[in-house]
């Protein structure tokens, strides 16, 4: 597999959705890496992870079900019902384009053979087609990478768009591959990884400089890194009891953001790594001012605080912020934002990861110039539940949401959840989950999408396994808003129930995680109730079945 037909990539992800073994696909996985040119890793990684674009990149297809029927109508010379009816009869839009076009090939002979670099190509080109007429131009470019495919091709062509590849490859998966292919450890590529985000780049250095190539890349400013997460907390005294003298501070109800800066040059990144910059301007300039390194990257909670009460403002308001494009001038005048700094990635060309969170916290002291509105998280360092406790009654009181209790010896793990940083808040944990399905309501509820099937994702295979359905507790206002969301992201439909492309995160509350045979994941939510939409999380990031699982655990083992 050397220029990579897209056709010889289909008859991968053929062999893979055939494989269920994890070893097996990443043997499967690792001579593709081998046999590939260099230039096409990055894009292979992504592709067969069913994803199109890093994160990072901003960018997105903005095709949903119903283009993606048109387009497949069109090629087939059928009507879009048609497709729409092949859909439901097969379960899989992948499957019925499949069906539909060996009906076709039948009649006419495919002139070319599409390569990867091509569909990654015309991927690239509908993700860029914007403003007016872009409808239109995306159908356009739709129809002849399809018009060009051959069935099985098309079959992933399809699921790639929609977002459900079913192949059952994650990034653990490539990340194994990558370690296998070259002969490094896997734990060095999964470093790599979290510090560069990009599959090709960590691929090329495994391929010619081994693990050592591997340990030397390094973060840059300008390139966001996968933030470190928390674990629950089991209680305070008991992560006391095992992180011994720790740094107790507030938790910040905000959003994260992590502020790279370069000379003048300065980017804002939100948690799921989007450049939001010019979205922030204020923050912006604050950091410029007072981030006194020359070269920096730092995190920190951005916090939205009404001007006239003092009070933080809801979520839903610090989102709209992230996301404005136009006025932003008026947005930072109606919402202020307010920034907190808790770590230091990255402080004056040295690298700051692997250096404990005590030493950190140093250096992020050292390098910022703290006014009010862009300050250093309150912090208290202790060993004792009593000044712990206090500390925590003071936080709820003030109106944050809870303290984090970290390790003050423990480094920076990107992308983890690792044991070195805690969260404690006096509400349940929720849990984002993405919506895979809904139901067209009866009586009241007719025309409207209701009962949404809520899936985590399984980290091993990167599939999305139902654990409940939520639909009491949903307001008419609020069905109205769901269902104007959910509407464009049907895929199928089978009498009332619809499966839809999985693109919406939403928090929700449960009263208890139980095992059940009733759903794919082995589990279900009792009571689960919608809290909020999680504009700011994409499927990728949405909870994992691993974490389900954790929950359920820690549950059980609660007194
Ligand atoms: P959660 O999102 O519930 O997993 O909680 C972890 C999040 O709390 C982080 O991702 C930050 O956005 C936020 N946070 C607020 N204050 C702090 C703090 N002092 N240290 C670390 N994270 C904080």
């Amino acid at each position: 597999m050397c220029a990579v037909l897209y056709a010889e990539l289909a008859e991968v992800y053929s062999r893979l959705e055939e494989t269920p073994g994890k070893l097996e696909k990443t043997e499967i996985i690792a001579k593709v890496m081998k046999g590939v040119d260099e230039e096409l890793l990055g894009i292979i990684s992504q592709l067969l992870m069913g994803r199109v674009f890093p994160e990072w990149s901003g960018l997105e297809l903005g095709v949903g079900p119903s283009m993606l029927y048109e387009a497949i109508a069109f090629v087939c010379g059928v009507a879009p019902k048609d497709v729409k009816r092949a859909v439901a009869e097969a379960g899989d839009a992948g499957s019925a384009a499949e069906e539909l076009l060996k009906r076709k090939v039948q009649q006419t002979l495919i002139a070319r053979r599409l390569s990867v670099r091509e569909v990654y190509s015309t991927f690239e080109r509908i993700a860029r087609a914007s403003g007016k007429g872009s409808h239109q131009r995306k159908l356009k470019l739709l129809a002849e990478l399809l018009s060009h495919a051959e069935p099985l091709e098309a079959r992933y062509i399809v699921r790639t768009v929609l977002g459900e590849l079913r192949v059952g490859v994650a990034e653990g998966l490539v990340r194994d591959a990558i370690a296998l292919a070259f002969s490094v450890p896997a734990s060095a590529v999964e470093r790599a990884y979290m510090l560069c985000g990009d599959f090709g780049e960590v691929a090329r250095r495994a391929k010619h400089e081994g693990e050592e190539g591997l340990r030397s890349i390094r973060m840059k400013p300008g390139t966001p890194v996968k933030p470190m997460l928390a674990q629950l907390a089991p209680s305070l005294e008991k992560v006391l009891q095992e992180l011994g003298t720790a740094a107790v501070e507030v938790k910040y109800d905000g959003a994260r953001v992590q502020i790279h800066k370069r000379g003048e040059e300065l980017w804002i990144f939100s948690r799921r790594l989007e450049n939001v910059t010019s979205a922030l301007p204020d923050v912006a300039e604050r950091a410029k001012r007072c981030i006194t390194a020359t070269t920096a990257v730092v995190e920190g909670e951005a916090v939205a605080v009404d001007p006239e009460t003092g009070k933080p403002r809801a979520f839903q308001e610090i989102l709209r912020r992230f996301r404005r494009k136009y006025d932003v001038g008026k947005m930072v005048a109606e919402i202020p934002f307010e920034v907190f700094l808790f770590d230091a990635l990255y402080i004056d060309g040295e690298m700051l990861i692997d250096l404990s969170f005590e030493e950190r916290r140093r250096r992020l002291e050292g390098a910022v110039k703290p006014e009010r509105g862009f300050e250093l998280a309150e912090q208290l360092i202790t060993g004792s539940a009593g000044e712990a406790e206090a500390f925590y009654e003071k936080a709820l009181e003030m109106g944050h949401e809870g303290i984090m209790l970290k390790s003050l010896r423990a480094p920076y793990v990107p992308g983890a959840r690792v044991g070195y940083m805690y969260k404690l808040k006096p509400v349940m944990e929720t849990l984002d989950l993405v919506i895979t399905g809904a139901v067209w309501g009866t009586g009241k509820r007719a025309g409207w999408l209701s009962s949404y099937e809520l899936s985590a994702r399984d980290e091993d295979t990167g599939e999305l396994l139902p654990v409940g359905r939520v639909g009491t507790g949903v307001t008419e206002e609020q069905l109205q808003e769901f269902t104007e969301m959910l509407r464009p992201l049907i895929i199928s439909q089978e009498a009332e129930e619809v499966r839809l492309m999985p693109k919406v995160v939403v928090e929700v509350a449960y009263q208890e995680i139980q095992r059940s045979p009733n759903y794919a994941s082995g589990f279900a939510l009792r009571f689960p109730r919608v809290v909020r939409v999680r504009e700011d999380k994409s499927p990728e990031e949405a909870d994992t079945l691993q974490r389900v699982r954790e929950l359920y655990e820690s549950q059980r083992q609660a007194p």
